[in-house]
């Protein structure tokens, strides 16, 4: 598996960020990232320049809009066509998310529980979504120094919440990049056994196969008898080792080694800490695990503030369906549906 980084959430001189797309492009070049999205506010006008330059400078172009309503902004990527976001009511949604998947383009959900009226219309999300689990990603982490922010706290809860509801959404976080500053910021990391491609980041974002960090990466994997299970796969409840990894060389020119401190990594079941490893020791572990999901985090310091979440993982999944056990990463929509409503 190799991991990518990626920034799924950016604005340029195409809506109201100061980037030009070159200039966007560019300061992506340099940051060490792989591949680039361009989500201005309800426009596609940049995508065009968006392919020519990413080409130029050998990133991955990720074509998106960020669809920006009063009721909520919603990241839409790589929809091939176009669905009409003008006059959306908040019960709407579903079959908006619905027309996307049919022009094959996935939803997220940006900044879910930041702050809203009377600062900014429609940061909030207050969309009626009855399918939860139709929307491919939500940002649990948004903008700089997210790992401390109340928002995060709040938004990795609601996604908690929603996988203890048997739902398979994928944690992202999203610069929404206007501009060039110094402040910390997470990176999302995908994997994929393959070359990096738009398509390839498309499959690891459905699959769930995506790590969050402000630091270290961190991995896992699982293993089941002989079945090795990656980021997002699907093991059966039972006997489960899980090994992880840190990877303290990535995107190191884009974050500070001497406040961002790792030291120890828990693996959370169903919302609970099950294991908690001081580092540097990092031997595999087997557990018990019921239905439900199994991630990782990597706790340590964050600038001035002890024990916080300074990476983490999506879930491996366990589902006692043996239909899941069998998905492989190349099925396009590998996802238990649940009967969330
Ligand atoms: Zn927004
Ligand atoms: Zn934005």
């Amino acid at each position: 598996m190799n991991w990518y980084p990626v920034e799924l959430h950016t604005h340029t001189q195409h809506s109201d960020g100061d980037f030009s797309v070159r200039a966007l492009v560019e300061a992506a070049q340099r940051r060490g990232f792989a591949a680039i999205a361009c989500t201005d506010h309800n426009t596609v006008s940049g995508l065009p320049e968006l392919t020519v330059e990413a080409e130029q400078n050998e990133l991955v172009p990720i074509p998106g809009i960020e669809w920006t309503t009063y009721w909520g902004h919603m990241l839409v990527l790589g929809e091939q066509g176009y669905t009409d976001w003008r006059g959306i009511k908040p019960s709407d949604i579903d079959q908006a998310i619905t027309a996307i998947h049919a022009n094959h383009g996935l939803v997220g959900i940006a900044h879910p529980l930041a702050i809203s009226s009377p600062v900014k219309t429609g940061y909030h999300w207050e969309f009626l979504v009855n399918d939860w689990d139709a929307v491919d990603f939500m940002e649990v982490w948004s903008r700089d120094r997210a790992p401390v922010k109340v928002q995060s706290y709040r938004a990795m809860q609601l996604w908690e919440q929603l996988l203890n509801r048997g739902c398979h959404i994928t944690a992202t976080s999203g610069r929404d990049w206007h501009r060039e500053d110094r402040l910390p910021y997470a990176h999302t990391y995908v994997g994929t056994d393959g070359m990096l491609s738009t398509e390839n980041i498309f499959t690891a974002i459905r699959q769930g196969c995506v790590c969050l960090s402000t630091g270290p990466l961190l991995t896992m994997k699982g293993r089941q008898g002989n079945v090795t299970l990656d980021i997002g796969d699907t093991a059966v409840p039972g006997s489960l080792e899980i090994t992880w990894a840190l990877q303290a060389e990535t995107m190191q020119q884009d974050w500070d080694a001497s406040q961002i401190v790792p030291e120890e990594v828990h693996l959370i079941h169903n919302g609970e800490v099950i294991y908690r490893c001081s580092l540097p020791d990092h031997q595999p572990v087997t557990l018990a695990v019921s239905e439900g999901w199994l991630r990782a985090d990597l706790i340590g310091r964050f600038y001035e503030k002890e024990r916080q979440i300074i990476a983490l993982t999506n879930p491996i999944f366990i589902r006692s369906d043996a239909e899941y056990r069998l998905s492989s990463r190349d099925c396009c929509r590998n996802r238990p549906k649940s009967a969330i409503h």
